[in-house]
């Protein structure tokens, strides 16, 4: 079967490995291909769209935006966006500006704790990619200040913690149209990360979505359950939404998740990026 990974992080944002690298590992791990979708940035795209020329593997333009949302997380990934569209850019360099913004108050709240955390180190963590909380994380287990990521997220860094600073500016709305400006499609990502109580409440997110325009929903996702994953494709059938799937590798960022495999054998079919194409060539997301 030909598998395909359409969620991953390079450097431009908190994955590990650089685009080419990146590219490289897809195509050892023979995915025939792979998009990068990187936090609210574009910057990585080229260097990984030449890499997979060069190395035979599909690599798809795409974008992972952060949206206003009441609770958990809301991210709306886009699909074959073009990175120059000067829509895209404008958003972009407003929400660029916004985590820009975040980051001083975070610090400033850590300080304020009593941790010595300074620009500079988050800086040179983030390889003069864009800092995000995986950097602040990273920065306090070296620091010692706490023994893992994930004590870092919940002691520090989560929604409703200690020194969490929210960053999002965008409704679910505008990014959707503006990846729709930009020529691409907007998917759903990780609905897991939505913390509904129980599927009904997803159900009627998804549907307002739907009628905001959004094109599809990340079933397969590393974090998603067999039971989830059913429902969400049977929920993208009922609403005619494309079925997409990715494994959200960031490298060595979060060394339990696999590129194209996940946290095991996620396995997203080839036919995801079929869809997307057909969609596309329908032109199904222009009517909104
Ligand atoms: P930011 O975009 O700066 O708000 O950071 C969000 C990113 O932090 C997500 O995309 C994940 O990569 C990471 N993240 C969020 N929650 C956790 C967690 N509990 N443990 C590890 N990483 C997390
Ligand atoms: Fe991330
Ligand atoms: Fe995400
Ligand atoms: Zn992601």
């Amino acid at each position: 079967m030909d598998i395909c990974d359409l969620h991953t992080h390079t450097t431009a944002s908190d994955g590990s490995d650089t685009p080419s690298k990146l590219v490289q590992e897809a195509k050892y791990c023979g995915l025939r291909a792979v998009a990068i979708t990187d936090h609210d940035t574009v910057e990585g795209l080229d260097e990984a769209i030449e890499q997979g020329k060069a190395l035979g593997v599909e690599v798809i333009p795409g974008v992972e935006l952060s949206v206003l949302f009441p609770k958990g997380n809301m991210h709306i990934l886009g699909y074959y966006i073009q990175k120059d569209s000067p829509y895209l850019r404008d958003v972009l360099g407003i929400v660029q500006e916004a985590r820009r913004q975040r980051n001083p108050r975070m610090i400033k709240r850590l300080q304020e704790l009593g941790i010595p955390i300074t620009l500079e180190q988050l800086e040179e963590m983030a390889k003069g990619g864009q800092i995000g909380r995986p950097h602040f994380a990273r920065a306090l287990v070296k620091m010692g200040v706490v023994k893992s990521v994930g004590d870092a997220f919940k002691r520090y860094l989560a929604r409703g913690a200690k020194a969490y600073v929210p960053k999002s500016v965008l409704s679910p709305k505008e990014a959707i149209d503006a990846i729709h400006k930009a020529g691409g499609l907007s998917v759903l990502a990780h609905a897991f990360s939505l913390e509904c109580k129980h599927f009904g409440e997803l159900e009627s997110i998804v549907e307002g979505l739907a009628t905001d325009g959004l094109d599809g929903i990340e079933c397969y996702y590393s974090e998603h359950s067999h039971d989830l994953t059913r429902a969400l494709i049977g929920l993208a059938r009922r609403l005619g939404l494309a079925v997409t799937g990715g494994s959200d590798y960031h490298g060595k960022a979060k060394p339990y998740i696999h590129l194209g495999r996940g946290k095991e054998n996620l396995n997203v079919p080839y036919e995801c990026v079929l869809e997307l194409k057909e969609r596309l060539n329908r032109g199904s997301h222009l009517h909104t």
